[in-house]
C-alpha cells in the first residue's frame, strides 16, 4: 500500500529553461503511448485486477488466432515470433509484478500495466546487449495489444491528460516540444537532452520551464505524483511539503515582479550606456511565438528556424510555395517596419525530422545538413527562396543560409537565388530585389575564411550553438561530455572575434543567434567583442536588453582584450561575468 504521508524527495537535473511549474506528474516513455491514468479507491481495486486479467485473456487469445493463421500459411517463422509474444503473457514474474503494481499505486490497471512494462523495457533498453535491445519491439508491440483489450471506456490514441501537468519523458524531440499544448503542460524534465538541444531551445523560446538529465525518471517517478519543477535550478521535488510550496510561490511572485520591471523598459532602446547600439532581435521557429516577439519589444527576428514549417511531423508533404509564401509574409508584416532573417532549410543534426529527405546517418552532425541539403535538392532550395523573396514584397525581408563551410556553397546559393529573382521577374511577382542574404557562421573553416566570405554576403550570423561543438569537438546534445561544452572556450572566443573583425573590415554587420546571445553573463564579453546584433529567445530579451543598456561599450571592450589573451576558459568566463554582475547584479538573482 502506498505510505500514508510520502516523503519530499529532490532529484536534481540540469536546468535548461526558466521557470516554475507546480502540478501533478504525466509520465510519457519509449515505444508505446500512455494510457489514461488515475485512481482507484481501495474498494475497486479488485475490479482491476479482473480488468488486467481480462485484457491479458483477450491478447492471448488474439495472438493465438493469429498464429494459428499463420501456421496454416506456413510462415513458420512469423508464427514463431507470435508464439514468443504469448510467452511474454505468461512470464508469471510480470504478470505479478503488474498485480502488486495495482495495489501498490492505486491506479487503474492499464496504467499500472504501463508502468511495470516501461520500467521493463527501459531496463532493457538499457543493458549493452543488441540482441535484447532489439527484442522490445516485440515486446512493445504486445504491450500495444494488451492496452487495445482493455474494456477501456476511454480511447487510447493520442490521449493526453486532461488536467494541466508536468510531463516527464526519457527524451523529448524538438517537434514535440513544439506541438505541446502550453495549456496543459506547464512544464517538462527529460532523462536526456541538453542545454543547447532544439528541444531546450524552443522550451526556452515558448517559456515552458524545463529540466533535462533527470536519471532514471522515467523509471522511477509514478504518475499523479504532486510535484515542483524547478526550471532555474534543475530541480524535481516530489511530494513537496506546505512550506516547500511556499517558499516556491514567494519566488514565483518575486520573478513575476522583476518580470515586470524588466517589461516598464520595453520600448527602450538597446543601447550601451556610453551610446553604442546593438540590435536585439528574437529567435523564432514556430508563427505562434510572434505574439511573445511583439511583447518582447525586440527589433524583428534574426533567425527564423524554417524547419519546423518545412519538416513538420505532423503533415504527410513539405509546404509548397504557396504556403510558404504565406507564413513567411505573416512573419515579414508583424515584424515591420523591422527586418525578419529567415534561415533557409537547416535539416538534420538533431532537428532530426530530415529523415522524410534522407536515410539515418551514422554521424548527422557531420553529415547531410544545412545548406548542403537545399543544394542538392533545387526542388526545396527554390520553392523556399521564391517564398522569401515574395514575402519581401510585403515587409522587410533577409535570407540567410545555415552551416557554410565555404565559398563555393555561398556563390552556390546566390546563383540560385538570382535564378529565383530572374524567374519571379519573368512572372511579373513583385519582391525587394535589394534583399539582403548573410552566411551563418557555425563551422571553424567559415569563421577562419570569414574575410573571403564577407565580400559575397551582406551579415554574418554567428550560430554558436553549432561553431561550439564544431570548434571543440563536442556533440552539442550529449550529456556526457556537455561539461566539455565550454562557449568561453578561447578558441571559440578567438573565431568569434576574427569573423566580426573580418565583417568589419568589408564593412558588413556581425550578428550572434546562437544561445550564447542570449548569456546575460556574457553580454559584455560579446559587446567587447564587437558584435552589433544579438538575436535571442523572444523571453530572454528584456534580460538581454537591460544588461545592454548597462554597460559601457569602452569597458567592454578593454576587457575583451583581456579575454582575448587569456588561456583558460574559466578565466574567460570569470572576466565576463563579474562585470556582468558588477553592473546587473540583480538579473541574476
Ligand atoms: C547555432 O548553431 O547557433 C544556431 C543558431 O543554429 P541552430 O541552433 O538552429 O543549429
Ligand atoms: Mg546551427
Amino acid at each position: 500500500m502506498p505510505s500514508a504521508t510520502p516523503v519530499e524527495t529532490i532529484i536534481q537535473g540540469i536546468p535548461v529553461s526558466p521557470g516554475i511549474a507546480i502540478a501533478p506528474i504525466h509520465v510519457t516513455a519509449r515505444g508505446f503511448s500512455a494510457p489514461e491514468v488515475y485512481e482507484v479507491a481501495e474498494a475497486n481495486l479488485a475490479n482491476e485486477h479482473q480488468r488486467f486479467e481480462d485484457a491479458i485473456h483477450r491478447a492471448k487469445e488474439e495472438l493465438s488466432e493469429i498464429q494459428q493463421r499463420l501456421a496454416e500459411l506456413s510462415s513458420e517463422e512469423e508464427s514463431r515470433i507470435f508464439e514468443a509474444h504469448i510467452m511474454v503473457l505468461e512470464d508469471q514474474a510480470l504478470l505479478k509484478r503488474v498485480h502488486h503494481a495495482i495495489d501498490e499505486r492505486q491506479q487503474n490497471a492499464e496504467y499500472a500495466f504501463y508502468a511495470v512494462m516501461q520500467n521493463f523495457l527501459e531496463a532493457m533498453r538499457r543493458i549493452p546487449d543488441p540482441y535484447l535491445r532489439e527484442r522490445t519491439a516485440d515486446i512493445e508491440d504486445v504491450c500495444e495489444r494488451v492496452l487495445n483489450s482493455f474494456d477501456s471506456v476511454h480511447a487510447r490514441k493520442n490521449i493526453r491528460p486532461d488536467d494541466r501537468h508536468i510531463l516527464i519523458a526519457y527524451d523529448l524531440n524538438p517537434s514535440d516540444t513544439a506541438t505541446m499544448d502550453r495549456s496543459l503542460v506547464l512544464g517538462f524534465a527529460t532523462e536526456m537532452g541538453s542545454v543547447n538541444s532544439h528541444t531546450a531551445i524552443i522550451a526556452r523560446s515558448l517559456g515552458i520551464p524545463a529540466v533535462v538529465g533527470l536519471e532514471e525518471a522515467v523509471i522511477d517517478i509514478t504518475a499523479l505524483t504532486h510535484a515542483i519543477l524547478d526550471g532555474y535550478t534543475g530541480k524535481l521535488i516530489l511530494h513537496p511539503t506546505e512550506a516547500t510550496l511556499n517558499t516556491y510561490r514567494m519566488i514565483e511572485q518575486k520573478k513575476m515582479r522583476a518580470r515586470t520591471a524588466l517589461d516598464s523598459l520595453r520600448d527602450a532602446e538597446s543601447v550601451t550606456r556610453d551610446g553604442r547600439a546593438i540590435t536585439l532581435s528574437a529567435n523564432i521557429g514556430l508563427l505562434e511565438e510572434l505574439p511573445a516577439v511583439k511583447n518582447s519589444g525586440a527589433t524583428g527576428i534574426g533567425l527564423y528556424r524554417t524547419e519546423f514549417l518545412l519538416l513538420n511531423e505532423e503533415q504527410d508533404t513539405m509546404p509548397g510555395e504557396t504556403e510558404q509564401t504565406e507564413a513567411y509574409s505573416q512573419i515579414a508584416k508583424a515584424v515591420s517596419p523591422n527586418l525578419v532573417i529567415i534561415r533557409t532549410l537547416d535539416a538534420g543534426g538533431d532537428k532530426l525530422p530530415a529523415e522524410p529527405l534522407s536515410e539515418p546517418e551514422p554521424n548527422p552532425f557531420l553529415g547531410w545538413r544545412g545548406i548542403r541539403v537545399s543544394l542538392d535538392r533545387p526542388e526545396i532550395f527554390k520553392p523556399q527562396l521564391r517564398a522569401a523573396l515574395r514575402a519581401s514584397a510585403h515587409g522587410k525581408v533577409a535570407l540567410m543560409f545555415p552551416l557554410v563551410s565555404g565559398l563555393s556553397e555561398v556563390i552556390q546559393a546566390k546563383k540560385i537565388l538570382r535564378e529565383c529573382m530572374d524567374e519571379l521577374d519573368r512572372e511579373n511577382i513583385p519582391f525587394d530585389a535589394n534583399i539582403q542574404t548573410g552566411a551563418m557562421i557555425e563551422i571553424p573553416s567559415a569563421a577562419i575564411i570569414a574575410d573571403v566570405l564577407a565580400k559575397e554576403v551582406d551579415f554574418f550570423s554567428i550560430g554558436t550553438n553549432d561553431l561550439i561543438q564544431y570548434t571543440l569537438a563536442v556533440d552539442r546534445v550529449n550529456p556526457y561530455v556537455a561539461e566539455l561544452y565550454r562557449p568561453t572556450h578561447p578558441a571559440v572566443i578567438r573565431l568569434i572575434h576574427r569573423t566580426i573583425q573580418a565583417g568589419a573590415k568589408e564593412g558588413i554587420w556581425t550578428g550572434i543567434c546562437g544561445e550564447m546571445a542570449g548569456d546575460i553573463s556574457l553580454t559584455p564579453l560579446l559587446i567587447g567583442l564587437g558584435v552589433e546584433e544579438l538575436s535571442v529567445g523572444p523571453h530572454q530579451v528584456p534580460s538581454v536588453r537591460k544588461a545592454i543598456r548597462s554597460l559601457s561599450h569602452a569597458q567592454c571592450s578593454v576587457m575583451a582584450d583581456d579575454a582575448l589573451k587569456a588561456t583558460y576558459s574559466a578565466d574567460i568566463l570569470r572576466l565576463t561575468k563579474d562585470m556582468a554582475k558588477q553592473h546587473y547584479a540583480d538579473l541574476f538573482e
